[in-house]
């Protein structure tokens, strides 16, 4: 099994050389050429643990890895670093399942996949004889910043450098990242919005001289961004495994087709979904739920893909995207492989800031559903939903239940349904003591206690003790000083 660029670069890589450099050089995704078949019957899918799970996953996708090496990942990504020991438990509120992806070391669910990225690359650069530092640039909305920071932090053999939008993240959000420990951590904030820093972190993987400089000095650059294919694979294991609970629980019946709603940003979630939909499992509708920024239910909705528009900051943070990078391996999935349909869609996207689908490829994406939530409905929700049925959740999954709501009444389709809760409601303290009715402070520590004090629901670990660590990182630049970042850092 070879992965290709979604622009057409003339070259099959293996899976480890794909992880190990992030993007191709033609700047497409790697993307296998079909999407593997499930290696489980489906009637045993729930009786596998959540390890047992991503061990077959991760082996249909990357089989140059042994059996052992597999193991050897799979064992110390999930293990006691989770707070719940089902990895991904889910939960019943209402008629809905809310499948719960947060209880990592960071409470978001990017834990989900940056708890096994290291072990992945660090094993693809043994079996490739790489003699480079990696180097892990990412950019982030917040929460991959934290995820990959915790997962890299004093690994061997890598450095991890991390940019995040100044004024784009939750006070939470920021105080993980800027008290990382870690001799080979790095983080800087920068004055823009997370699309600068996705498009200055893409640029500095484009700088031919840079590369050949850097690599001179003895470093390769990676990503630990939803690009790379590494972290994309590992998020395909708790669409099964969840499928598999329904069964077990008696909500569904073996080969019932079940909706899925995802809050959804840089699409990388989602697109997990679709494939696990590809290898076998009966999901129906792919319900993409946006926030305010909302480009991709303008897509569902039209064909058309188009950034030349307002960007706003929500009470979603890790939402506010407007490039939603993996929607280009989507592409690539929907046009039977034709790598120059991408290429001049993308080319598009970056000189006109829009591109349009033919009517054929917009046929296709039937079994998507985009939606939106804005933030006074997405505080609504999280209100009510904590009011009528005791549950608390945060404000990127409150986006997905919204719009998992509006899907409902606009199409009466009642079947069984996971909605996917991507973080902890503390991560988004000051947004949800608000939603519930408390008098929310500027202090988002304050915010936790009383949120605690209210409802009783448990705090991550990951946030206890926040408050007094150590910081660490305190840079603000600018974002064309990004690469200059990136110099002095190695
Ligand atoms: C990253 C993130 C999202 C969006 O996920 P994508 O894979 O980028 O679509 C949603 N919610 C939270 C809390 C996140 O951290």
């Amino acid at each position: 099994m070879k992965y290709f660029s979604t622009r057409g670069e003339n070259k099959g890589y293996k899976s480890t050389e794909a992880i190990i450099q992030g993007l191709a050089n033609d700047r497409g995704l790697f993307v296998p050429k079909s999407i593997p078949r499930l290696p489980f019957e489906m009637d045993k899918i729930q009786n596998l643990s959540y390890q047992d799970i991503a061990f077959g996953i991760l082996k249909a996708f990357f089989p140059e890895y042994t059996d052992k090496e597999m193991r050897y990942c799979v064992e110390n990504a999930y293990d006691e670093k989770f707070e719940n020991s089902q990895i991904a438990p889910m939960v019943k509120v209402g008629d809905t399942n809310i499948l719960e992806l947060y209880h990592g070391k960071t409470a978001a669910f990017k834990d989900m996949a940056l708890s096994i990225l290291p072990y992945l690359l660090t094993t693809a650069m043994k079996k490739e004889n790489e003699e480079h530092e990696i180097c892990i640039l990412t950019a982030t909305s917040g929460d991959t910043g934290k995820a990959a920071l915790e997962g890299f932090a004093d690994v061997n053999g890598t450095r991890i450098i991390v940019f995040y939008p100044n004024e784009g993240v939750s006070k939470v959000q920021e105080r993980q990242m800027v008290t990382q420990e870690g001799e080979n951590t790095h983080v800087f904030a920068i004055e823009g919005n997370f699309d600068a820093a996705q498009s200055g972190v893409k640029d500095i993987f484009n700088d031919v001289e840079l590369g050949h400089r850097l690599l001179a000095d003895g470093v390769k650059l990676s990503s630990a961004n939803s690009i790379n294919i590494g972290r994309l694979v590992p998020q395909i294991a708790y669409y099964v495994h969840a499928y598999g609970n329904m069964m077990k629980r008696g909500e569904i019946n073996l080969g019932e087709p079940v909706n899925i709603a995802v809050p959804t940003g840089n699409f990388g979630n989602i697109l997990a979904a679709y494939y696990a939909k590809q290898m076998g499992i009966p999901f129906d509708k792919l319900i993409c739920a946006s926030n305010e920024n909302k480009v991709l239910t303008d897509f569902f909705n039209t064909g058309k893909y188009d950034i030349d528009r307002e960007f706003h900051l929500t009470a979603s943070p890790s939402m506010d995207i407007l490039i939603s990078s993996n929607l280009e391996r989507l592409l690539y999935h929907i046009s039977g492989g034709n790598a120059n349909i991408v290429r001049e869609l993308m080319e598009s996207l970056s000189s006109h800031r829009r591109y349009e689908l033919s009517k054929e490829m917009k046929n296709s994406l039937e079994e998507f559903y985009g939606g939106f939530a804005d933030d006074r409905q997405t505080k609504e929700i999280i209100g009510r939903v904590y009011a009528e049925k005791g549950y608390l959740m945060d404000t990127h999954t409150a986006v997905a239940y919204k719009v998992y709501e509006d899907y409902v009444e606009e199409t009466n389709d009642r079947k069984p349904v996971i909605i996917v809760s991507t973080a902890s409601p503390y991560k988004f303290a000051d947004s949800v003591a608000a939603a519930i009715g408390l008098k929310a402070t500027d202090d988002g520590f304050e915010n936790i206690d009383m949120i605690f004090e209210t409802t009783g629901v448990k705090i991550p670990k990951a946030l206890c003790g926040l408050r007094e660590k150590e910081i660490r990182h305190n840079e603000i630049i600018k974002s064309h000083d990004m690469k200059k970042a990136v110099i002095d850092s190695i």
